[in-house]
């Protein structure tokens, strides 16, 4: 330890509201719930580590999304088109849902700027565009985050590492002209979104897939990336969908690969001294205990990490 503050301090991010109560969808939105308990109960994370955020401003929105967008969801006034796009069925409390979502990623990255890592037990909406929702994205948290934490002056230059096995589209089209930020995205090629637009670094990978490809490719682009561009602070999108047992995902990752990825994204930005936001988006495991136990792994190793203090500089 190295003095720089409570070493086992890791501030979980989380909200009973991240629930957008979609019943039998293929969205399991439980998990966030699910999530938590499973952290409590197995004593990774204690009760009070855990605080619940405010929703987002709308004029934090803003910095991402279109206004008419923003009142069209507060004021239930899609088209059809618009939520058939989203995949998800409109409700106020899906906007709630996602508004505290938003505001749950602003309060994970300034927890990691001060901690040093920090999980929002939600989040990771990265399919969602200025003007539109998709792919069960309705707003992208990630984005409010960054730029409300660059507006406050908290940081000036973030990264996305984005390990969904679905490509980072709404993340990539966001920053695409920004040079602020650089974005990572490591994903199934043969998979939605079409078209994808490009990201800082794209890795596309085959279908099939498997862990030790997967870990030296997610290492290779780290350090590409990392190479190219030095940030204040990095937002892991950490995805439970690349497993093997996915149903929207075709790579073939196994549960301990998973964990190994989770390693290795936070022990090579550990090891560059920048701080993580985790946030967990995608996981459609057919035992939705599968992408609970992903999610809480991520998140366990995190606090591991937490615990072990800061790399002496
Ligand atoms: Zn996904």
């Amino acid at each position: 330890m190295d003095g720089t503050g409570d070493p086992t301090l890791m501030t979980l991010v989380y909200s009973d509201d991240y629930d957008l109560h979609l019943g039998d969808h293929v969205f399991p939105s439980a998990k966030y719930r699910l999530t938590k308990e499973k952290l409590v109960a197995e004593g990774v994370v204690r009760p009070e580590d855990i605080i619940e955020p405010e929703p987002a401003s709308d004029d934090d929105v803003a910095l991402v999304h279109r206004r008419d967008y923003i009142r069209k969801l507060k004021t239930g006034t899609l088209s059809y088109l618009e939520i058939l796009r989203l995949e998800v069925p409109y409700s106020p409390e899906l906007v709630r849902a996602v508004w505290l979502a938003a505001g749950g990623s602003i309060l994970a990255g300034r927890r990691a700027i001060e901690d040093g890592i920090s999980a929002n037990v939600g989040g990771g909406f990265h399919h969602a565009f200025p003007d539109h929702g998709e792919g069960f994205c309705v707003l992208h948290d990630v984005a409010i985050a960054i730029r409300r934490l660059q507006k406050d002056r908290a940081l000036e230059r973030a990264m996305t590492v984005d390990c969904d096995v679905h490509q980072g589209n709404g993340t990539a089209a966001i920053f695409r002209d920004d040079p602020t930020v650089f974005t990572f995205s490591i994903h199934q090629e043969n998979n939605y979104p079409y078209p994808k637009p490009p990201s800082s670094l794209d890795i596309n990978l085959q279908d099939g897939t498997e862990d030790d490809e997967y870990l030296a490719a997610l290492e290779d682009g780290l350090h590409r990336s990392l190479a190219r561009f030095k940030p204040d602070l990095i937002f892991y999108v950490a995805g439970a969908d690349p497993y093997r047992e996915d149903q929207l995902g075709g790579l073939r990752l196994s549960l301990d690969g998973l964990e190994r990825r989770d390693r290795m994204v936070l022990e090579i930005a550990r090891a560059n001294h920048i701080p993580v936001a985790v946030t967990l988006a995608g996981g459609y495991a057919r035992r939705l205990d599968d992408t609970v136990r992903i999610h809480a792994t991520t998140i366990r190793v995190a606090k591991e990490l937490a615990d072990r203090g800061r790399p002496e500089s």
